[in-house]
Order: C-alpha cells, then structure tokens, then sequence
C-alpha cells in the first residue's frame, strides 16, 4: 500500500510583492492595445525560468544589454535593479525606459549614494556577479567593496578608523548575515549602516517559514529556479536542521528516490516562484499517493507597491 504523507506548507511563499509588481508591468505593457513593436526585457524580469518562458511566449523579448534593443523602443528594467551606467546607456539610446527595480531594491541604491556621498567606503554584502549586488555597487564603484561572509571581514583593505557603512543585497540569508555585520562592527566600531534592514521583509518571512517546518519536516522541497538567490537561501534554511533539502524547478524535477523514507514534506516557494508550481508539485506527491497538506502561516504580507511610471521618450 502507497505511504500516507503529509505536506506542511510553509507561508508566506511563492510571489513576494516587488515581483507581482515586476511580472504585472510586463503584462501591462503587453497588453497594451496601441502596442505595435516589442516589449524588450533586460535580463530576467524576476529569477524564474517559468515566469520567462510563459512571458516570452506572450510576446515579450528578453535582452541582456540594452545594445541587443532597437533605438527608441520599450525596454523594462527587472526587478533586480541596474546601475546608472546602464540608465545612461538607455538615455544614449532614445528607449522608452520602464523601471520594475522593486522599491526595496531602489531603497538600497538611494543608500548606497548617500553613504558614498558623505565619503564613506561602503561594504556591500551580496553574491559578486548577482545582478541586484552589480546595480548597486554600480552607484559608487570607487569606494565600495563587495564580501559574501564574515570570512572575508579581516581581510579588507579598508584603513582602521576611516569612514565606513555597510549595506546589503536584499535577498541574502538572515543568520549569516547578521555574522557578518557584527564581525564588520567588531573590526570596525566606527561602523554605521542602513536606518533599517536591508533584506526585505519577503526574503525574511520566506526563511522564517521554512525554519518553522524544517524541524517537524522529514524532507523540504523549495521550489524557485537555481539563479533565485532568496530560494537558495531557504534551502539552506532547511539544511541547518540536517535533513535533506533540494531547490526543485517544478514537479517534473522531484526524484522519487527522495521519497521513499519521506512521510512529512515541507514545501515552499521561493519569492519568484509562481503558486501554480507548488500545487503541481502536491498534485504530483498525490499521483504516488494519499496526502494530507496542512499549511503553517507564520507571517501575513499585505504589502503592495505601486506601478512603475514610464519615463524616457521614444527618439
Ligand atoms: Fe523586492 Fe524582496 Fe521581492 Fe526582491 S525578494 S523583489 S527585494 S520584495
């Protein structure tokens, strides 16, 4: 007889409010009736292979430089921000320029400037080469410094007693983090940093959800595209508890093997990962048999964030 599971869902889960905002303004613009040309994209509008592939598939056209589109058409910035170099070379170019950067990730940026501003060297704390880390240190490259761990602290070339703040990629891991900024603070009293936390309240809420289930879990499953560093980061979550954890694209990429010793399951979604996933992965769990899914809310989300304004003009 096929084993009785259950599914402990974690929540909140899937799509976090700067990427409703992000994949919504895509959709506007598609939509359009007086649309006659393309909708370009530079890089992916969120990190989801699923969400790019059914965009593209309406129509939308994915970029990686802003070379690649057509002098004076629409282009949208992805949620994960660009650095000003990027918006000048829009402005070269005549493009119609509509901005997805999440507010969260703006907020960042508007950081960056004022601590370079006020002659600060800036730690930024973030995955060299994600693309939300290369927008931001874009705003002040000559005096930021990019590290990924406490391990890196000691090893700065920064002078003892010179002005310094930190910031952080949005999306990072809350516990490793908070290691890192106090091992900055223990080598640098001096240090000062954003007014409030830079890792948003959605990759926050995501990794406390996971913590929730992992201990009760005898296997997670997180569901979101290998490039999503929030979903990374929420697997790692459920590794520190010492059971298996494995970043799945979708139903089709559970292997069966990991669930033969599996009767509780937790499950998630990363922040750009859509929610029609997750229920294919619980219809997939289904078709190997009984399962009883119980969901486990350890926050509500109720935040919104307003449409992008088109700015720029067609040439
Ligand atoms: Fe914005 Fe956070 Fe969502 Fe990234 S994960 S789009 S920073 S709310």
């Amino acid at each position: 007889m096929s084993r009785h599971r259950t599914v402990l869902l974690a929540a909140p889960r899937s799509f976090c409010a700067g990427v409703e905002r992000a994949i919504d303004t895509v959709e506007y613009l598609l939509a359009a009736p007086d649309r006659h040309e393309p909708v370009y994209v530079r890089k992916q509008i969120v990190h989801n292979a699923h969400v790019v592939n059914d965009l593209a598939g309406r129509g939308a056209v994915f970029v990686e430089e802003l070379d690649e589109v057509p002098h004076g058409a629409t282009v949208v910035f992805s949620a994960h921000g660009v650095s000003p170099q990027v918006r000048r070379q829009a402005a070269e170019r005549g493009l119609r320029v509509v901005d997805a950067t999440c507010p969260l990730v703006t907020k960042v940026h508007t950081e960056a400037k004022r601590f370079a501003a006020r002659g600060d060297m800036i730690v930024l704390v973030g995955h060299a080469g994600h693309e939300e880390v290369e927008g931001t240190f874009g705003e002040a490259p000559e005096s930021t410094v990019i590290i990924d761990s406490p391990d890196h602290v000691a090893a700065l070339q920064i002078p003892d007693g010179a002005p310094i703040a930190y910031l952080t990629q949005t999306t990072l891991s809350v516990e490793e983090t908070e290691r890192t900024v106090r091992a900055l603070h223990e080598r640098f009293p001096q240090l000062r940093g954003p007014s409030s936390a830079d890792i948003c309240y959605a990759s926050t809420n995501r990794q406390h959800a996971v913590e929730a289930i992992a201990g009760r879990s005898d296997l997670v499953l997180v569901v979101g595209s290998t490039n999503s560093s929030n979903s990374q980061r929420m697997v790692e979550v459920a590794e520190r508890h010492g059971i298996p954890a494995y970043l799945i694209e979708d139903a089709a990429a559970i292997d069966p093997d990991w669930l033969t010793a599996a009767t509780v399951i937790g499950l998630s979604a990363g922040a750009s990962a859509p929610q029609r996933l997750v229920e294919g992965v619980i219809d997939a769990l289904r078709s190997m048999g009984p399962v009883t899914v119980r969901e486990h809310r350890t926050a509500v989300e109720d935040i919104a964030f307003a449409a992008p304004t088109p700015v720029g003009r067609r040439s």
